[in-house]
């Protein structure tokens, strides 16, 4: 039987095509049906009167991880992905008019950080020190693993990992062991936001973001993110996986302990030994699997922020913008609250603009610049009043106010079109639970074996790869949650598989 086992994959985001294109290497013949008319997820794109934008991703981080997913695939990233390093990595202003560009050369941030706490230079260190520590623990020991049980997850061997990864200590009073100024606290914190959480509430364990973009880089592969899911879209076709568009999943259906198949939208049914679920995992237990109470429970967990957004074209070129800038609000606290308490947009929002043209002409057409803008809100709350028009509106002026104040005063004349997202999109396009940009939260009690499994409790052959399963969101770690899903399906289903190789390929990204 496991000659030639099936597999059918619910979804092209990006864990499912690396799901996919792993399962068929090891010799399963894979299927993945697709919602929307192209591969990619949230890592979409969209081309417009010679304007490209990414839609959700626009930072490459981690490339090792990527380099890794190539390599197990039988490809080298390089012969795949022009990849170019951004330094300074984001422009940061604060509202106070203050500047700061974060950059890997550390005479440059000197400069910077010592003019606004002298002596900052010392915490910056031993803030990288720890950045450094917890980044190649949390891989090895935590986020690059399987946990097949509580006692495997609490084991002797781990519990002191609870301390050396400060897991029970929060972002933001952690970074006040380095720095006093509310502006490189603010700096060094506000990356949590990539997880979709609040620095308050985020574990001092995710120093590992700030280190490793300072360390491996942060980085731009030409062609924009969407590059990743052509190329590995591409490679899984190689590998002989048959991709369907356009194809919405309605039903999985069940039989005692098993998935036997799914039904499609035209009611007809495709039957598998193997079916592994990329779509969000709370949106699968609620819209296809029969189980309600799970859903419900899934219902009651935290969930991450969402994000409206806008997508510029505009006919004039703005040099004070850099590849990723980052716009901070006065009251950081204040806006935090109004995003994961109050569920809505902060009254003075924080934002990140994205402007590729800068490192890639390619994006928008000659003197002309593509922008995209990304202004978090919390996620879609029943409870909550949420007028999603009228916040998106004051969105629109409040980043449009402080563009004005660096001098891109004139852009909205300069508008040759807007394309916009509010949490609504992001619910419907992609299925994402309550709209929530990054999927399921990382708070302790969501991470390791504590966040719902890769494998559903019930349904023994019924899998799940993406970002609201182990290890969590965003790309580097979506494509760990591949790997780990397939190494699952592999030890379970009694497939031969290659030896479990947890150090990563070497990136040879530089
Ligand atoms: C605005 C934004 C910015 C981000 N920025 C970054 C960044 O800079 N760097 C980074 O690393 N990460 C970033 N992320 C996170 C990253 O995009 C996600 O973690 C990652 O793309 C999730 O991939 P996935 O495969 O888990 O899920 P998805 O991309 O959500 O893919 C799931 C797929 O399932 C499909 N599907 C759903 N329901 C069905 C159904 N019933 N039938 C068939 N198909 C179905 C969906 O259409 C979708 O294609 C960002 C996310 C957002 C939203």
């Amino acid at each position: 039987m496991y000659s030639h086992p099936t597999a059918l994959v619910i979804g092209a985001g990006i864990g499912g095509i690396a799901a996919a294109a792993r399962l068929a290497r090891c010799g399963y013949q894979v299927t993945v049906v697709e919602k929307n008319a192209k591969p990619g997820g949230r890592c979409d794109q969209l081309i417009r009167d010679g304007h490209r934008f990414d839609i959700g991703p626009t930072l490459f981080l981690m490339p090792e991880i990527f380099a890794e997913t190539y390599a197990a695939l039988g490809e080298r990233m390089q012969d795949h992905l022009d990849l170019r390093r951004i330094d300074p990595t984001y422009r940061i202003r604060f509202d106070d008019g203050a500047e700061l560009a974060l950059t890997s050369d550390l005479h440059a941030m000197r400069e910077q950080i010592e003019a606004i706490e002298p002596g900052s230079l010392s915490g910056l260190l031993r803030y990288l020190a720890e950045g450094h520590l917890h980044y190649h623990l949390a891989l090895e020991r935590f986020v690059g693993r399987n946990f097949y049980n509580l006692l495997d997850y609490f084991s002797p061997q781990n519990l002191p990992l609870l301390f050396q990864l400060k897991a029970l200590k929060k972002h933001y009073d952690n970074v006040g062991n380095y720095f006093q100024h509310p502006h490189l606290k603010a700096a060094f914190t506000f990356q949590n936001m990539y997880l979709g959480i609040s620095p308050y509430d985020a574990l001092a364990t995710y120093s590992l973001i700030q280190y490793t973009e300072l360390a491996d880089g942060v980085w731009f592969p030409m062609g924009g993110l969407y590059r990743v899911i052509e190329t590995l879209e591409s490679i899984a076709q190689a590998q002989g996986v048959r991709f369907r568009y356009n194809t919405p999943v309605k039903r999985i259906q069940v039989n005692g302990n098993r998935a036997t198949g799914i039904v499609l939208q035209d009611d007809s049914e495709l039957a598998a030994d193997v079916i592994v679920a990329n779509a969000d995992l709370p949106y699968v237990y609620r819209h296809l699997l029969p189980d309600e109470g799970a859903a419900k429970r899934l219902g009651r967990l935290k969930y991450t922020s969402s994000a409206i957004m806008f997508y510029w074209g505009v006919d004039k070129s703005y040099p004070q913008l850099g590849v990723h800038n980052v716009f901070l609000s006065g009251d950081y606290r204040a806006s935090f609250d109004r995003i994961f308490k109050d569920k809505t947009l902060p009254d003075e929002p924080s934002f990140y603009v994205h402007a590729p043209a800068r490192i890639d002409p390619a994006t928008a057409p000659a003197g002309q610049d593509t922008l995209m803008v990304l202004v978090p809100v919390g996620h879609i709350d029943d409870a909550a009043a949420q007028d999603w028009g009228a916040l998106q509106a004051r969105a629109r002026v409040a980043v449009l106010r402080r563009l004005a104040a660096i001098g891109a005063g004139d852009l909205e004349q300069h508008l040759k079109f807007e394309a916009s997202y509010t949490p609504r999109d992001w619910q419907t396009r992609y299925n994402l639970a309550k709209g929530a940009a990054f999927g399921l939260s990382h708070n302790f009690m969501q991470v390791g074996y504590l966040r719902p499994q890769n494998r559903h409790p019930r349904y023994r052959n019924l899998y799940f790869a993406g970002g609201s399963t182990h290890p969590g969101t965003g790309l580097p770690l979506v494509l760990l949650s591949a790997r780990l899903t397939t190494e699952r399906i592999l030890k379970e289903m009694g497939v031969p598989q290659p030896a479990p190789d947890l150090k990563f390929a070497t990136a040879d990204a530089a």
